[in-house]
């Protein structure tokens, strides 16, 4: 049963669960201050009637004692005046003989006359609480010297006064309390419906881009900083980036397919002609050969280059790396597949320098940068590689003498697949992927990257890369 209620509560909405939990709180908290009013309450006034017998028995005592000890019972009745103002009016006093017989009688709330006690004192008095008539009653005996014998004198006090008065006061708890607990249900349901409303809003335009996708109009309208401003912003820029990434990766399989289809088309029409012809001419032969190994060898490098664009995205990790050395190895290696190129390094107190990046990564940078220049120059212009240390940072910049980009360009060349002269870039083997890996790569190694150009002047690409801790 509990495990039913519970497994209910819990797939109940959060309105619900907010509801009936805030109605459960206040109802308990006002069912425990209730309890303790209650018990205070029956405490005091309970002892208020006692106390109230007290005052009578004690009365009634000094008044006896004040009329000596051989008092006769007329003497007693001439005395009822007297007696009667000493009594409250919802007290009872028998005067008894010692077998318990009514002698004398003052007021007539309770029938009953209560046994008497054998434990009565001879000074004094004992109150004890009992049922006459079906009401609890205090009865208080104490012993009473007349002329000629021994009696007692007996009071009843009805506790039904107090009783109703606490019935009473426990019904309008009770009511009380129902009624709390309505009112809380009602206001924890109203506070919550009002509370959450924006989420319920955030949970609707969630829903709408889960329906519409990206782009749908936002419908949400909140403008206080409190969580759910704040979740709202969080997630806001969440959508957006994802956006952003989902229409970077569209615009990137578009521009990669679009690349890889026209060496595929190139091969494709040049396999298609040895088919038809190829196979009895020679020339057509190795020149369709030679082609399609060409496209085929630009398909291979797309490749590797977009697989370094995506495994670029990674995390960089703690690494090093002696600058002169990696770079002097590329111009080595670009020198060899390039041997008319005229590269020259120039050092301005430049030895034993480390950066905080990668060996390959370094390598990389370096040899896309090279093969631009020697890509969009000519063969006699000499291109110059400058090692500098600037402050924390190692300066590396390659410059060209080529052809220069036009400033319209500048800001897209790090873009992918762009391309200032298409047919040119394609001609040189470029891919248009070459610049944008430089640009990831410098800025996961947390370098900066500038370019300097001038059409039909040249080129200057700037690096720079925080030197390694140590030598700082
Ligand atoms: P690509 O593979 O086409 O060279 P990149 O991303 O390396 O692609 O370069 C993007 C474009 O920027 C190139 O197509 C080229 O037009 C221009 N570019 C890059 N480097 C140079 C340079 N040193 N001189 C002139 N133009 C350059």
């Amino acid at each position: 049963m509990n495990r039913k209620i519970l497994f209910s509560f819990r797939r109940s909405s959060l309105k619900t669960k907010w509801a009936l939990t805030s109605a459960v709180v206040i109802f308990i908290s006002f069912a425990i201050i209730c309890s303790v009013l209650y018990w205070s309450m029956h405490t005091w006034l309970l002892s208020q009637e006692h106390q109230s017998v007290n005052r009578t028995m004690d009365d009634l005592q000094v008044f006896f004692e004040s009329q000596g000890s051989g008092m006769t019972i007329d003497e007693i009745r001439s005395n009822r005046g007297l007696m009667n103002s000493i009594i409250d009016k919802n007290q009872t006093v028998r005067i008894l003989n010692k077998d318990g017989i009514e002698i004398l009688r003052i007021n007539d709330t309770i029938n009953q006359i209560p046994e008497i006690k054998k434990q009565v004192p001879s000074q004094g008095y004992i109150v004890e609480k009992e049922k006459l008539e079906g009401i609890d009653c205090f009865v208080a005996t104490s012993k009473l010297q007349m002329s000629p014998f021994l009696g007692y004198i007996q009071l009843t006090h009805p506790l039904d006064s107090f009783h109703s008065l606490m019935n009473y006061l426990l019904m309008a708890m009770c009511i009380l309390g129902l009624g709390a607990l309505i009112i809380s249900f009602y206001i924890g349901h109203f506070l919550a419906n009002f509370l959450l409303r924006p989420l319920h809003e955030l949970r609707l335009e969630m829903l709408n881009v889960a329906e519409e996708g990206f782009g749908t109009p936002i419908l949400m309208e909140y403008s206080y900083e409190d969580e759910i401003g704040d979740l709202l912003q969080v997630y806001r820029k969440m959508m957006a980036e994802l956006e952003q990434t989902f229409l970077l990766q569209q615009q990137f399989v578009q521009d990669a397919s679009h690349e890889l289809r026209t060496p595929i088309q190139v091969v494709e029409g040049h396999l298609s002609l040895i088919k038809r012809w190829g196979k009895d001419d020679p020339a057509i032969l190795q020149e369709s050969l030679e082609t399609s190994l060409t496209e085929i060898k630009r398909m291979k490098d797309l490749v590797e280059e977009m697989l370094e664009l995506a495994r670029g995205e990674g995390v960089a990790q703690d690494s090093h790396c002696n600058v002169e050395e990696t770079i002097r190895e590329i111009v080595e290696e670009q020198l060899h597949l390039y041997p008319s190129v005229k590269i020259e390094i120039v050092k301005n107190h430049f030895t034993n320098v480390y950066a905080a990046i990668s060996q390959r990564a370094l390598g990389q940078i370096v040899r896309n940068l090279l093969q631009n220049a020697i890509r969009y120059s000519n063969q006699d212009d000499k291109i110059f590689v400058c090692l500098t240390i600037e402050g924390k940072n190692c300066k590396i910049e390659v410059e060209d003498h080529g052809i220069g980009i036009a400033e319209s360009d500048l800001p897209y060349i790090f873009e992918r697949f762009y391309r200032v002269d298409q047919a040119r870039s394609r001609e040189e083997g470029g891919t248009g992927l070459g610049l944008s890996i430089v640009h990831m790569l410098v800025n996961k190694y947390g370098g900066k990257i500038f370019v300097s150009s001038k059409l039909g002047e040249g080129t200057k690409f700037q690096i720079t890369f925080p030197l390694e801790n140590n030598q700082i």
